[in-house]
């Protein structure tokens, strides 16, 4: 892919601050020809990736590495995109908001600092992985389990920093932050909380140290780039139960949702519940030519063909209980007399004890990157994208959010595939917008679908929890209490600790004022 540079940026300064960056980190390390920048690209882009290309990538291996490649930046005034791993998916992967932008890719940074069993923590670079982490504990026979994301591809660190989260006790991966070291935009390196003191001993123990509590402000931002983490793990359990079922219709979602709102707030559920639609089966088995291949969304006879080869229902959920074993055993009563006032149909149940392996039905979690098979639903070169609103865990509102987008889906003439998650007050209503990138027409439509999902949450009260890189200003529009107050605030943040606008420009719509895109003057454009 020809190399963009960044708007207003000159071609000469642009090689003398890569030639500054190679210095800082050595030649091996500074990716910059056509093929480099390719393997950047948002490799499920739903069209027009040149608009997201970066320029070229820098990878550093230390923290006074990252400090060194910012202020070069602030010198030649060169935007840099921070990734961990990049696998980002659905929402971006690798690839900047802004065209040109150089990646700083912290992949080399893998160091597993500290891992204490007895308090149920670790320390870690931004490149440590799932799978590296998992290896780890398994290898040193840790007793902590990982809460782990269906693509378990990408960093511990990127995935919090982006709220991603998972079905377990611990899946509100944002919230296991405790205590991060950050380059600031300006190159300056703080820690937060009870670790901003030398010879700190609490720093990854108490969330919120002295005084205003920083690290959630790095999370979705672009205030600073995070060079090491505290992340909290759970203490493996005595044992589990996995309780899972299959709804027959579209309508038991509803009822589904106000059964186990009750029982995520007493506790006696602990871990995000997924329903999830039939498709979620099928687009991981099989592709759609198997089923169907006329225009639109699939009819309703297809549907039940599918139901009936899987045995599935059109809604299918898995409830896991941790604890004890007499508690698991007493939680599992609650849960299955709770469904029994609504359905005849009866739980499949698995258990696990300590000491028994660890299988996908029970045991320590394991990393796996099984469900990114789902873009192969279309054939060509697959891709996703997330639409993911979070809204009131009531079952009504939930029944009208679904018959809302379920219309919309079909305007678009998109397959319906969605997933509720009950995460105790709230629900977050995923909606995996599968697509060919090689079909101009399914990508125009779907880009169509997200923007009238983005209107029609918006007209509804609800925001996006997380977003694609290409719609991250429109996500942040639709916040527009007191003339969008929340807006200035973070615009007022950014310029403070970012006056040249170097750090991710246009990351969840906060540009800083030495980036903002201006709209074309009057009189001209289109
Ligand atoms: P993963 O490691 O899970 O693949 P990414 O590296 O794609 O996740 O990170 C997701 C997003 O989080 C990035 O696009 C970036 O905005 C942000 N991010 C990731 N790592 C860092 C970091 N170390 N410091 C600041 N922001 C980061």
């Amino acid at each position: 892919m020809r190399r963009i540079l960044p708007v207003g940026m000159n071609p000469a300064a642009y090689t003398r601050a890569l030639n500054a960056f190679a210095g800082v980190v050595g030649k091996p390390w500074l990716f910059n020809t056509d093929e480099d920048r390719e393997t950047y690209l948002d490799i499920y882009a739903p069209g027009d990736e040149e608009r997201h290309a970066p320029s070229a990538a820098v990878a550093p291996a230390t923290t006074e590495e990252i400090q060194a490649l910012l202020r070069i930046a602030n010198e030649f005034k060169l935007p840099l995109w921070p990734i961990s791993r990049g696998k980002n998916m659905g929402y971006g992967g690798a690839a900047p908001v802004m065209a040109g932008a150089v990646v700083l890719d912290l992949s080399r940074m893998t160091r597993i600092l500290d891992v204490d069993p007895k308090l149920g923590y670790c320390e870690l670079e931004p490149g440590v992985g799932f799978f590296q982490l998992h290896e780890y504990l398994t290898a040193n026979k840790i007793p902590l389990w990982l809460s782990i994301p269906g693509n378990a591809w990408g960093s511990v660190i990127g995935n919090a920093l982006e709220r991603g989260f998972a079905a377990s006790p611990y899946g509100e991966h944002s919230s296991n932050l405790c205590g991060l070291e950050v380059v600031l935009p300006t190159g300056d390196l703080v820690r937060t909380g009870m670790g901003a003191m030398k010879g700190a001993k609490a720093g990854p123990l108490f969330k919120f140290g002295f005084g205003p509590s920083w690290d959630q402000l790095f999370v979705q931002s672009n205030f600073g780039v995070v060079t090491r983490a505290g992340v909290w793990l759970m203490p493996e359990p005595e044992a589990t139960a996995t309780l899972s079922m299959g709804l027959p219709n579209p309508e038991d979602l509803g009822w589904a949702i106000d059964v186990l709102t009750p029982l995520r707030l007493n506790r006696t559920i602990e871990q995000s519940v997924g329903i999830a639609s039939y498709m979620g089966t099928a687009t991981v088995s099989s592709q759609r030519s198997e089923w169907y291949d006329g225009p639109g969304a699939m009819p309703d006879s297809v549907v039940q063909a599918i139901l009936k080869k899987y045995d599935i229902g059109w809604w299918n959920f898995s409830v896991r209980l941790y604890g004890g074993e007499g508690a698991v055993a007493a939680n599992r009563r609650t849960v299955e007399d709770a469904f029994a006032k609504h359905t005849r149909r009866e739980f499949r149940a698995s258990t696990w004890t300590k000491g028994q392996p660890s299988t996908p039905r029970g045991g320590a979690p394991s990393p796996g990157v099984f469900p990114l098979q789902v873009v192969n639903w279309h054939g060509g070169r697959g891709g996703h994208i997330g639409f993911s609103p979070a809204m009131p865990a009531d079952g009504k509102l939930v029944m009208e959010q679904f018959a809302r987008t379920r219309k919309r889906y079909a305007e678009f003439g998109q397959d319906y595939s969605a997933t509720f998650y009950q995460n105790t007050r709230h629900v977050t209503n995923v909606n995996l917008i599968i697509y060919n990138r090689d079909d101009e027409g399914q990508t125009g439509r779907v880009r169509g679908l997200f923007d009238a999902l983005v209107g029609d949450a918006h007209a509804n009260g609800y925001g996006e929890y997380r977003t694609h890189i290409s719609y991250m200003d429109k996500v942040a529009a639709t916040f527009d209490f007191n003339g969008h107050a929340l807006g200035r605030l973070n615009e007022k943040l950014k310029d403070a600790l970012d006056p040249n606008g170097v750090l991710a420009p246009g990351k969840s719509g906060i540009w800083g004022s030495a980036r903002r895109p201006r709209p074309p003057a009057k009189g001209r454009g289109k």
